[in-house]
């Protein structure tokens, strides 16, 4: 098979591990170059996008994790490609302005220390290469793998990431006989959140997770709990979500959890409702007890968290948008940090109104209005 070949199913398959600053929403995650490749848009800090390309190095796969259509007993075409081939295909994208970075995954080749190899010596190769001393490198840490290989990953990448799968070890048990949820996945997590941030060797680097949701029977409160403990605790930079999608995964899983109690089409509204939850934690200083959820701990499908909120604290409103702080401003539906950096702009230089005036139109002000006053 020729290196070309090998990329377009390499990348295609990338497209189920999403734990990357690639953009979250319907069909944003990547796009096809001219030539075909999948490239992921990542937005940027202050607005904008900027190019990545994503592969796996390789997608054979030792392990049996039930939700991913890698899986070693799934029946797909295998194929990995060499440290060298994914260098020179990268610089000859890089050079062409196409791309400004690379995120390298890879199922488990071998052993996870192999494939931790495969994937830092391809990371070493661009990162040695003079053109690309600033490209950004998102590297993939390998469940299992040692301390000594993920130090070698910090070394070369600006981002790693780790899928930490599910909230708990009860919930992964039943999803895999070979990763032990303790020692290949926690315990590198932990690892990882040691070396990185300030007053480490890796001050910069940026690590993030990622659930699968919905393949186990965990709940969304589980899962934000542990988000919360990676935000504070490991101090990580992002937490992604995953709905788990069924028909990729192995056949006996939709048996074991009797999937008849969530369509793929739950599982992709509790995906969104915990990317708006990750958000309110993020953007909005929104603590764990601002998390309401329904009696069997998932959000409800119905409505986003921050309405729920607005509907459970009745007394909290009307916010005066004239006087309230920045904190109680984020609290009404519809106003965002966007928004409530306009309203504290303009508030200096007259008193506000109406809605228009701070950017409300049509259906965000009919779901604001209710929230607000302006005298
Ligand atoms: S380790 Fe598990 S999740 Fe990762 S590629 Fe292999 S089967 Fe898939």
């Amino acid at each position: 098979m020729d290196i070309i070949k090998k990329l377009e199913i390499l990348s295609e398959d990338s497209q189920y591990d999403l734990a990357c600053a690639c953009g979250t929403s319907k069909g944003g995650q990547r796009k096809k170059s001219s030539d075909g490749k999948w490239l992921y848009p990542v937005p940027l800090p202050r607005g904008g996008y900027s190019i990545l390309l994503k592969t796996l190095l390789s997608n054979a796969c030792s392990n049996d994790c039930k939700y991913c259509p890698l899986r070693s007993d799934s029946n797909i075409r295998r194929c990995t490609i060499k440290p060298e081939e994914t260098a020179s295909l990268f610089m000859d994208y890089y050079r062409k302005n196409a791309i400004h970075g690379v995120f390298l995954s890879s199922g488990v080749h071998d052993t996870p220390e192999r494939t931790m190899q495969l994937i830092t010596d391809t990371a070493a190769l661009i990162r040695r290469n003079p053109q690309a001393r600033k490209a950004f490198i998102h590297l993939k840490v390998i469940p299992g793998c040692s301390e000594a290989a993920v130090e070698m990953a910090l070394k070369y990448s600006n981002a790693v990431s780790l899928n930490i799968e599910t909230p708990g070890e009860k919930h992964f048990r039943g999803l895999s006989s070979r990763k032990d949820y303790e020692s290949d996945i926690i315990r590198l997590l932990k690892f990882i959140s040691r070396n990185t941030g300030p007053g480490t060797a890796h001050p910069k680097t940026k690590c993030s997770t990622q659930f699968i949701v919905g393949a186990s029977d965990e709940t969304d409160s589980e899962i934000i709990n542990y988000t919360f403990g990676i935000y504070e605790r490991l101090k990580f930079k992002r937490v992604y979500f995953s709905a788990y999608q069924q028909g990729l995964g192995s056949p006996d899983i939709a048996g074991e959890l009797k999937f008849s109690l969530s369509s793929s089409e739950d599982r992709l509204t509790r995906e969104h409702r915990l990317y708006q939850a990750d958000f309110l934690i993020r953007k909005y200083a929104f603590a764990k007890e601002d998390m309401i959820f329904s009696p069997g701990g998932n959000f409800s499908l119905e409505k986003d968290p921050k309405l729920i909120w607005a509907e459970n604290h009745h007394a909290f409103y009307p916010v005066n948008i004239n006087t309230a702080s920045e904190e109680n401003l984020l609290r009404v539906p519809g106003i965002g940090p966007e928004t409530t950096l306009r309203i504290l702009k303009l508030r200096k230089i007259h008193w506000l109104s109406n809605l228009s005036e701070i950017g409300l139109k049509g259906k965000h002000s009919v779901k604001t209005a209710p929230w607000i006053k302006f005298n």
